[in-house]
Parts: C-alpha cells; sequence; structure tokens
C-alpha cells in the first residue's frame, strides 16, 4: 500500500514525490507510461556520446532564489545563457528582435531613426509584446511594428500553432517580446544555467530515496485498479483523466528529426529559428549547452503537428479562451474530488517553465500536502 501514487514522472511528478518522501517519510509509487523519467526535460547520450534533449531544447531560466536553491541540491549547474537567432531575408538576428537585430535588418540611418523612436517612446531595457507594439498609431512606429510582426512573429506562430499571433493568448507572443536592448540573450533571469551532468540524472538524484518507487511503461488508466494507494497526484493530461467528458482540449505537438554531421559545429549558436522559410520552426544543435568536444555533431530540426491521441505527444496547451474556459470546466471538475490533487502543464493546461512547475509544485507541496 503506498501512501501516494504520483503519475508522471516529469519535474512537477518528481519534485512533489521528493517532497512527501524526504519531509513526510511516506511512501509514493511514480508512475509514467514512457520509458524513461523526467518527462518533457529528458536527456540522453547519443551514439556520438552527445548529449539530446530529446524533447527539444531546455535551458533552465529563473528568478526565483527559492526554486534554484532547491533545484541546487540535486545538480550543480553549467553557466549556460541561451542565444538564439532568426533567419530574416537570409540574415541570421538576435531573437527577442533588440535593437542590435535593427541594425543587422536595416541600413545605418534608417536603423538609427528606428533605435531613436522606440528609445524614446519605451525607453531603454524596456519590453514590449509585439501585439503591443502593433496598436501604435505614430506611422515610423507601426512601420518598424509591422516589420517585425511579419518576419519574426507571423510565420513562425502559424507554423507553430497553426494560428496567427492574435487568435492566441496574448501572452505566448509575449513570452517572446520585442526588447529596447542591446542584450542578444533570450533570457534575463538572474538564475540561468544547465544541469551539470543533464536532467535526467538531476532526476535520478531528486528520487534516491528509500521511500520512492518508480515504475516505467505503465499507464495509470490501465492500471490504476491494480495498485493500492491512499491519494492521488495527477500530473497527465486533465481531459484524458476525466475520459474527455466535456469533449477533448486542444494540444500542440511536433515531430522531431534528429540528423548527425560528420562536422564539428552545425551553427553558431545552439538555437536558429526559421520564421519566414521551410516547414520546421527551429534547428537546436545540442553540443553547445555543455560544450561538448565531439568530431561529430547532432542537431534537430523541430516539425510542429497538431497533437493526435495515441499517435504522438501534447507538447503544448493551445491558450486561447474557448479552450482556456474548456479547462476551466474540467478544473471545477477537479475539485470535487477529494484525495487527488492535479498539477503540472498537462493536468493545469498552463504554458509552464521548468522553474514555474517546480515553484507550483513546491507550493502544492506546502499548501495542500504538508499542511
Ligand atoms: P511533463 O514533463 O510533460 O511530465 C508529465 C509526465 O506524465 C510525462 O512523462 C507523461 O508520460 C506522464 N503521463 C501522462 N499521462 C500519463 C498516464 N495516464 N499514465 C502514466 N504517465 C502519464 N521549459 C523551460 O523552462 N525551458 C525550456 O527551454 C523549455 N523548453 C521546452 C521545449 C519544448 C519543445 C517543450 C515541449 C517544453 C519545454 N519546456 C521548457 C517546458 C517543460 O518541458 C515543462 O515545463 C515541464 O516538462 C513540465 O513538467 P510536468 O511534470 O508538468 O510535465
Ligand atoms: N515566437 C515567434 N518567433 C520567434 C520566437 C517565438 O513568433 O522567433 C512566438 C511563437 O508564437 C512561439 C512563442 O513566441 O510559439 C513562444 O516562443 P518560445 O521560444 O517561448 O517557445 P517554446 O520554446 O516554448 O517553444
Amino acid at each position: 500500500m503506498y501512501d501516494y501514487l504520483i503519475v508522471g514522472g516529469g519535474f512537477a511528478g518528481c519534485v512533489i514525490a521528493e517532497r512527501i518522501a524526504s519531509q513526510l517519510g511516506k511512501k509514493v509509487l511514480i508512475i509514467d507510461r514512457r520509458n524513461h523519467i523526467a518527462g518533457n526535460a529528458h536527456d540522453y547520450y547519443d551514439n556520438n556520446g552527445i548529449l539530446i534533449h530529446k524533447y527539444g531544447p531546455h535551458i533552465f531560466h529563473t528568478s526565483s532564489k527559492k526554486v534554484w536553491d532547491y533545484l541546487s541540491n540535486f545538480t550543480e549547474w553549467i553557466p549556460y545563457e541561451h542565444t538564439v537567432m532568426a533567419v530574416v531575408n537570409g540574415k541570421k538576428v538576435p531573437v527577442p528582435f533588440n535593437l542590435n537585430s535593427i541594425e543587422q535588418v536595416f541600413p545605418k540611418k534608417i536603423a538609427s531613426k528606428y533605435q531613436a523612436l522606440l528609445l524614446e517612446k519605451y525607453g531603454y531595457g524596456l519590453k514590449i509584446p509585439i501585439l503591443k507594439l502593433l496598436e501604435n498609431k505614430q506611422e515610423d512606429l507601426k512601420v518598424i511594428a509591422d516589420f517585425i510582426y511579419q518576419n519574426i512573429f507571423y510565420g513562425y506562430t502559424l507554423k507553430q500553432w497553426g494560428l496567427k499571433p492574435e487568435e492566441l493568448d496574448f501572452s505566448v507572443t509575449s513570452r517572446v517580446p520585442v526588447f529596447i536592448s542591446h542584450d542578444n540573450r533570450y533570457f534575463q533571469d538572474t538564475y540561468q544555467g544547465i544541469p551539470e551532468k543533464g536532467y535526467t540524472e538531476l532526476f535520478n538524484k531528486l528520487i534516491k530515496n528509500k521511500n520512492i518507487e518508480v515504475l516505467l511503461n505503465t499507464d495509470y488508466k490501465i492500471n490504476s485498479s491494480s495498485i493500492k494507494f491512499n491519494k492521488l497526484i495527477y500530473t497527465g493530461p486533465i481531459d484524458e483523466y476525466f475520459d474527455y467528458k466535456f469533449g477533448k482540449l486542444p494540444y500542440r505537438s511536433l515531430h522531431f528529426d534528429f540528423k548527425t554531421f560528420k562536422k564539428e559545429w552545425f551553427q553558431e549558436v545552439a538555437q536558429v529559428n526559421y520564421p519566414n522559410d521551410f516547414d520546421y520552426t527551429r534547428i537546436t544543435e545540442f553540443k553547445h549547452f555543455h560544450r561538448q568536444k565531439t568530431k561529430a555533431t547532432t542537431v534537430a530540426f523541430e516539425f510542429p503537428q497538431e497533437f493526435e491521441l495515441g499517435k504522438n505527444e501534447p507538447y503544448y496547451p493551445i491558450q486561447n479562451v474557448s479552450n482556456n474556459d474548456l479547462y476551466n470546466r474540467y478544473k471545477k471538475e477537479s475539485e470535487k474530488l477529494k484525495n487527488t490533487i492535479f498539477v503540472g502543464r498537462l493536468a493545469e493546461y498552463k504554458y509552464y517553465n521548468m522553474d514555474q512547475i517546480v515553484g507550483v509544485a513546491l507550493m502544492k507541496f506546502d499548501k495542500e500536502i504538508a499542511k
């Protein structure tokens, strides 16, 4: 008999398991239907000895000291600050689109004019969501806003979501604002890094406790009746838990095409985005994260796809008004259940980053489990 059954061995499930096992001394069983732990943060070494992020580039960044300190109990960090370039008219420009990007895409005089206008209107260091920038009435600001919208956001968003930026929740494109700055980093958080020995190793440390057992290749829907437990922590898709009784929540999926090249480097930064060309959105070259010295290099081309049950994985909740409304119906239903906690990107239908889900998991433990 387990005190807790935890469905899902990603950040949400494993952080809560660690807390319950270490702080309450209770018995936990984690099940995951995949053949590995770490959820979408899972990484592994390929045949060339390159550490691959199986589900796309995962860069840890947070401004929460609490989250950083907590995870630092289980890993050392390689300092790493993500830089991303987007190909615009054949040139690679920094993303988030910033004052340096302007210099790359416009002749000097025009670039200076746009830089001065943006600095005057917003001031150095400000971040403006593209949909906000587009609201400008001033003619020149409208021109630069339209340029950025068309060349950075429109094509990428259409590929990534099958929707235009304005058809998604404002928060989605706001993740990558226009940045009135010469800072080329993708994130400005206080703490940034990659686990020194990789994410999977971090997870191995998290769950190394005599009170935690793990069963892989084990689906909750198929196996729950044969497991004896008191309380449930569920981190899978919330619509699936309720057998889709209000309808399916839409998710976006991806296909990763991994290719190895017999050369030292493929591209100058870990991530290059292609908003305007090709069917893929971005190419990730994994060696950059750990600055590995190998003769070959492995990259992933990322092709967005519709999520189809049983065919591919539900990677992204698609945040817009109607989908969020549908989620809220499931949430209400979940609140009626005793001894069951829903937590995680899929269970809460939220576009969480890793640090956010660690923060939420720690908070749920404090407020709802340890209380
Ligand atoms: P998951 O990691 O999805 O874990 C849920 C687990 O539950 C899965 O392993 C699944 O197999 C299991 N499960 C589901 N249903 C069942 C069931 N019925 N039975 C058994 N097991 C089940 N975040 C960042 O901070 N930085 C990044 O750079 C970043 N890049 C990303 C890139 C991509 C392409 C994606 C998709 C996500 C990225 N993220 C990034 C987000 C990050 O992956 C998530 O925040 C984090 O993994 C969420 O953890 P979780 O535990 O909620 O969910
Ligand atoms: N985005 C874009 N062009 C870019 C980068 C991002 O249009 O070059 C938009 C796009 O809608 C994307 C969203 O901003 O889905 C969030 O980007 P982020 O890099 O945070 O996506 P993730 O890494 O989570 O896939």
